[in-house]
């Protein structure tokens, strides 16, 4: 730990996605004086002005109360960013590369070789993004190359583990915080960049966890969880998979297996699997890097991982042929003539992003299958409309179901969940649905007269 009565360390969060917006907002509602860096113009300017540009509840609150407080500010300024902080966080995007399995480093290495030469004393440089092992030591390099010799600036990973719709909560009350450090020095510097997280944990009577790692642990944390959990959930898939043509049905069987504690019912749920900017890309990065390394063989089940998780999707346009009578050829269904309400735009509830979101994917292949597809996301219309412009866009739940003649309920938002299959089943032009997410009272719908399939199930 640092001094006693040594001064809070100044905080920089470059990138203000989801991640350093989120960041750059709580650690200053934790008293930190912050400065949110992005090249983003627009997402600066709407930050700066109290507007989060993307959808993460509780988030606007904290934004405006700290831009009044005047801890927290925004810039594009790499010169204005390397003088005021001591601590740098690096949160910019690590998308899948264009040759579609390794992870693009390009802007992780604009962000730290744009800061690096402006840098004026001794600083740490933090990397939060997920990264494939080895890149902290490239960081080490590249800020050796690019910062001014005798600063003595240090490098840190500390990855993130946050989840969008929980993400407020899961930033000031982590469940652990990893630091992958290389001296007495980072390491006390990373404790003072956290103590506000620790503080308030103090005061609530919790304890946050702090594993301090080298550089490769901390690397290596993230990407085994999210391969972890992409495992649990496309395990509980394949079982999907196995009750039906067993007339078995998953949602009890994960119920019942649940129970064991060594199991756990937690990210135990079939339905249409995963998405979203982190695991899909995650695991097929975690798996090119591996294959670098010469361990490619120990993760070749993530593979079928992946494969598993892509098959729930052709299920849904399976499920609506069957239910539409629909003959299925060689090119999948034709679906040509029929009207789909797809319910849901986002990789899940709570979020407005649909990157790599499943429900997408499916609303993509109804379409393509011939389909008058009109979608309704409470939040993901927007940004749905800018990957998919072609898809008729309702701006209510009962505008997209009205005439349809099948219902897909895609993401488990809670206005589908409580929908009432009474009143939705007037308006349609025939009472069918798939619960892509096994999140409808099935029986209230047979009883209201719907032809209902979930995933799994009989
Ligand atoms: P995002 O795309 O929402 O945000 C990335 C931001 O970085 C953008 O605003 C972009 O303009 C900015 N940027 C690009 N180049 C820059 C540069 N040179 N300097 C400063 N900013 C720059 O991405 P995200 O979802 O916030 O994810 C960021 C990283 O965090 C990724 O590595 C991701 O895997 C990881 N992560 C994300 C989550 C999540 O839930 N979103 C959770 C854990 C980890």
């Amino acid at each position: 730990s640092p001094p006693s009565g040594a001064p809070r360390p100044r905080l920089t969060f470059l990138g203000t996605g989801y991640l350093g917006a989120t960041y750059a907002i709580c650690f200053a509602e934790l008293g930190y004086e912050v400065i949110g860096f992005d090249v983003d113009e627009a997402k600066i300017a709407k930050l700066a002005a109290g507007s989060v540009p993307f959808h993460e509840p509780g988030l606007d609150e904290l934004l405006r109360r700290n831009l009044a407080a005047g801890r927290l500010r925004f810039s594009t300024s790499y010169q204005e960013t390397a003088e005021f902080g001591d601590v740098h966080f690096i949160c910019v995007g690590t998308p899948q590369r264009a040759d579609g399995m390794g992870a693009d480093l390009s802007y992780v290495e604009t962000a730290v070789t744009g800061l690096a030469p402006h840098l004026s004393r001794k600083a740490l440089i933090v990397g939060k993004s997920t990264v494939p092992v080895g890149t902290a030591e490239w960081v080490e390099q590249l800020v050796g190359k690019h910062s001014p010799a005798d600063l003595g600036i240090e490098v840190a990973w500390s990855p993130e583990f946050l989840q969008e719709g929980f993400a407020v909560e899961d930033v000031l009350r982590p469940n652990r915080i990893v630091v992958g450090v290389k001296s007495e020095w980072a390491n006390g510097m990373l404790y003072a960049a956290h103590k506000g997280v620790f503080d308030l944990a103090a005061t609530e009577d919790r304890e946050v966890p702090l594993v301090v790692t080298d550089f490769a642990t901390a690397e290596l944390v993230k990407v085994a969880a999210n391969a972890f959990l992409a495992t649990k959930i496309s395990f509980i898939n394949a079982m999907a998979e196995v009750c039906e043509v067993a007339g078995g049905d998953v949602t009890q069987l994960s119920r019942a297996i649940g129970y064991d504690p060594r199991i756990g019912n937690r990210f135990l749920q079939a339905g249409l699997g995963f998405g979203g900017a982190c695991l899909p890309k995650d695991i097929r990065a975690f798996q090119a890097r591996a294959q670098e390394l010469g361990a490619g063989e120990a993760l070749r089940f993530l593979h079928e991982v992946d494969l598993i998780n892509l098959r729930r999707r052709t299920r849904v346009l399976t499920l609506a042929a069957e239910l539409l009578d629909r003959r299925v050829g060689p090119a999948g269904p034709d679906l040509s003539g029929t009207r789909i309400a797809v319910l849901g735009a986002t990789f899940k509830p709570n979020t407005d992003d649909v990157r790599d979101a499943p429900s997408l994917a499916v609303a993509a292949m109804l379409a393509k299958a011939g389909a008058d597809v009109h979608l309704y996301d409470p939040e993901g219309n927007e940004n749905a409309r800018r990957t998919l412009p072609d898809l008729s866009y309702e701006t209510s739940m009962n505008a997209a179901v009205q005439d349809s003649d099948l219902v897909c309920v895609l993401t488990e938002w809670a206005d589908f969940r409580n929908a009432d299959p009474v009143a939705l089943g007037e308006i349609v032009g025939g009472r069918r649905v798939i619960d892509g997410r096994n999140c409808l009272d099935s029986t209230l719908w047979t009883g209201a007269g719907w032809d209902y399939r979930g995933m799994g199930r009989p």
